[in-house]
């Protein structure tokens, strides 16, 4: 169809029509996000999340994921949403915005929004702009929208990090700064901030070790360091005759498992290797409960997810 025919009015009613089916379309994304999500899709083809998958394989930018996402969990919980937000009457972004801030209140007050409230929220920011939309949640919670956030980028070597903290982060902070006075006696905020993640970074980041206490047996590219997922040991898993004892792992095992991934998920399928960073644990690749030990051969480290992919898959064996 050639656009420059169509009359003024005609362009206007195409145009309505293919806004409407791609809310339609949008809806469809949303119910096989769901699915996928459901199944545990992600994990299963090396990504650590849903989120990841999103941004990486379906290519949505990190914002259009994370509405879609929180936008697929409302339409989960309350499937009234759905005809809501395929009428155009509720735009995901607004979904999100609610979505956020309930979770917020709720790690605040640990208590769970009813579903009447709930209802009552998203039906206030129907046909809502943004701006109408942050002006109204302002006003119903006043206190979870204060704990707002912020990283900027501000030139190539500089960023802007704004962050609203209790009187307990403060007096930290201070007695942080007192503890490094004897070597700064004039730290700044972010000297000492620094100095602080510096010990936590040497104390949990058992990756930055130095390289030559890495076992040199063992490959250092974090792609032939990768783990495939399936991959058996010596022989296929025997069933446990008795509950063996999962013994601590020694920290030189530990320390060395975390060189040797560079930090990172080795989870790996045949296209990629997770490489998250976050929540890892070593896992044993040949169960405790099948038999398997602390042998630096039998471990590798996974992401939190991918630990418990494996382990489900173990137990379905
Ligand atoms: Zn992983």
């Amino acid at each position: 169809m050639n656009l420059r025919n169509l009359s003024n009015n005609e362009l206007l009613q195409e145009t309505k029509k293919i806004v409407v089916k791609e809310r339609e379309v949008l809806i469809e994304v949303l119910h096989h996000l769901k699915e996928v999500d459901h199944r545990k899709l992600y994990l299963e083809i090396g990504f650590p999340s849903l989120w990841a998958y999103m941004t990486i394989d379906l290519k949505f930018s990190e914002a259009a994921a994370q509405r879609r996402i929180e936008a697929m969990r409302a339409i989960r919980e309350l499937p009234v949403l759905e005809e809501k937000i395929s009428s155009g009457a509720l735009s995901i972004s607004n979904v999100a915005k609610i979505q956020t801030i309930l979770r917020q209140d709720k790690k605040k007050t640990g208590q769970t929004t009813q579903t009447a409230e709930k209802l009552r929220l998203f039906e206030s920011l129907e046909h809502k702009s943004q701006k109408e939309a942050d002006f109204f949640l302002a006003s119903e919670f006043p206190d979870a929208l204060k704990i707002k956030e912020s990283v900027k980028i501000k030139s190539e070597t500089e960023n802007e990090l704004r962050l609203s903290v209790s009187n307990e982060f403060r007096k930290k902070l201070d007695l942080a700064k007192s503890l490094i006075s004897h070597k700064n006696p004039n730290a700044s905020l972010v000297e000492t901030i620094e100095a602080a993640l510096d010990i936590l970074i040497s104390k949990k980041d058992l990756a930055r070790e130095p390289a030559q206490k890495a076992n040199p047996q063992k490959k250092s590219s974090p792609e032939q360091s990768a783990k495939p997922a399936h991959q058996s040991l010596h022989s296929p898993p025997q069933p446990p005759l008795r509950r063996l004892k999962r013994l601590a792992i020694p920290a030189k095992v530990k320390r060395e498992i975390w060189q040797n991934a560079k930090g990172q998920c080795e989870f790996a399928t045949a296209h990629r290797r997770c490489e998250s960073r976050y929540q890892l644990e070593v896992d044993h690749q040949m169960p405790v409960a099948f038999g398997g030990g602390n042998e630096i051969e039998n471990l590798r480290l996974y992401c939190r997810d991918h630990n418990r992919y494996e382990a489900r898959k173990a137990t379905l064996l």
